[in-house]
């Protein structure tokens, strides 16, 4: 069964995706499919796939059986990544019932707290920085303004 190493959906009969291994033999259109998905320094291996999603609708030869990539496809669409929790890498995802949060970045005093609480070191959020809604006590929601972290000892990672 393949996953999409980008978006992780999994492959199913539901998913309505077709799923595409990477070209790990032909190391300059490989090159090309990590520069658009800005992952230089990852390395797909044998089973890598990537799904459907990401690829242009003209990159997919429909005429055959199987849906097949055309020869030299590159994969460019990556502009909406879904969102991950930056302490347990939870994805965001409908209908889990969480909630995800950007960072304060406009408040350093309450993310310095953020990220005391969330003890994952020095590190810097950016823009599209994220943490989930496990992370907070359930009366932070009430009071957007005064919204507080607390990281629940059990869900440290
Ligand atoms: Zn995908
Ligand atoms: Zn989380």
């Amino acid at each position: 069964m393949s996953t999409c190493v980008f978006c992780k959906t999994k492959q199913s009969k539901y998913s309505g995706r077709s799923f595409h291994k990477f070209p790990v033999k032909d190391v300059l259109r490989l090159q090309q499919w990590l520069k658009e998905m800005k992952r230089k320094d990852w390395k797909p291996n044998r089973n890598s796939t990537l799904c459907s999603a990401h690829f242009a609708n003209d990159c997919f030869d429909r005429t055959g059986f199987l849906i097949t990539l055309k020869k030299n496809s590159v994969p460019t669409i990556f502009d909406n990544p879904k969102s991950e929790c930056s302490s347990c890498h939870r994805l965001r995802e409908y209908g889990h019932g969480c909630s995800f949060f950007k960072f304060p970045l406009d408040e350093p005093d309450i993310m310095k707290q953020w990220i005391a609480n969330i003890n994952i070191g020095p590190w810097s959020p950016s823009s599209d920085s994220f943490l989930c809604s496990d992370h907070f006590e359930p009366s932070s929601f009430q009071k957007k303004s005064q919204r507080k972290l607390s990281v629940h000892e059990d869900t440290l990672m």
